[in-house]
């Protein structure tokens, strides 16, 4: 499957799963917008990454907690590349703690960012969809959504809502050429994962059956599954990359 001609945006691309898919969007000759949040230096040697690979890439900075920082993104994404293809909502944060002791603006900010974030780039990308009339929106849950995790309930509170979301949207766009997926990673080695205690490290590891943590790659060959053209009869999916953990 091949994405040449197409343009598509990956949210926080400038680390871990978002640079590995931009990486992958690009192997296989998609045009890729990069956004990131504060951090250039990695945005820009993602966006080096895609150059390599013979496409143009650019980076754009958005904060996607705010929904008209994701209107101007896209519409940033659109007056450069003219037209949006394929969405990636990838950015994301953990703030984690126990529900008891949990603070109202480590919940806020999760959900402004994992949630608020993927809604408003996503109804934002969709009206430009609409009027291609194609579209495939990738969405980056997680099996903590699905399945909970103590200690993580605002965050599996923000991924489970990403299951609505995709959902619901997948119905009002299908119409349209334009899906809507998601993609669930389990226990995936990137800066998010590095900060947890080694306990707590070990303890997850032997609850996966294939033994060993994802890597950002094994979850960018499903969202580039998602994002192809040829993939147009699958939406409101969600697809666990997670080498057997929620089985
Ligand atoms: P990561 O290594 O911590 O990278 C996070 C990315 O999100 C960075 O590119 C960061 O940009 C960007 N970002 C954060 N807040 C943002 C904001 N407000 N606006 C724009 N960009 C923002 O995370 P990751 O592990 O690759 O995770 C990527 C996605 O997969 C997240 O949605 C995460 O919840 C999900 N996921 C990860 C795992 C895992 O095990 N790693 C498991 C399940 C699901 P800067 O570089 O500018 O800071």
């Amino acid at each position: 499957m091949r994405l040449e001609g197409n343009i598509a945006l990956v949210t926080g691309g400038s680390r871990g799963i978002g640079r590995a898919v931009c990486a992958e969007l690009a192997r296989q000759g998609a045009s890729v917008a990069i956004n990131y949040a504060g951090n250039s230096a990695a945005a820009e040697e993602t966006a080096a990454l895609c150059r390599q690979l013979g496409v143009e890439a650019e980076i754009v900075q958005a904060d996607i907690s705010s929904p008209a920082a994701c209107e101007e993104l896209i519409q940033c994404v659109k007056a450069r590349f003219g037209r949006v293809d394929v969405l990636v909502n990838n950015a994301g944060i953990t703030r984690d703690g126990l529900l008891m002791t949990a603070k109202e603006e480590d919940f806020v900010k999760t959900l402004d960012t994992n949630l608020k974030g993927a809604y408003f780039c996503t109804q934002a990308a969709s009206k430009v969809m609409l009027r291609q009339k194609y579209g495939r929106i990738i969405c980056l849950s997680s099996i903590v959504g699905l399945r909970g995790n103590p200690g993580q309930t605002a965050y599996a509170a923000s991924k489970a809502g990403i299951l609505g979301l995709v959902k619901a949207a997948a119905k009002e766009l299908a119409s349209r050429d334009i899906t809507v997926n998601a993609v669930a990673p389990g226990f995936i080695d990137t800066d998010m994962t590095a900060v947890l205690p080694e306990k707590a490290k070990t303890a997850m590891l032997s609850t996966i059956p294939k033994g060993r943590p994802g890597s950002p790659e094994d979850v960018a060959r499903a969202v580039a599954f998602f994002a192809a053209p040829e993939c147009a009869y699958i939406t409101g999916q969600v697809l666990c990359v997670d080498g057997g953990m929620a089985v």
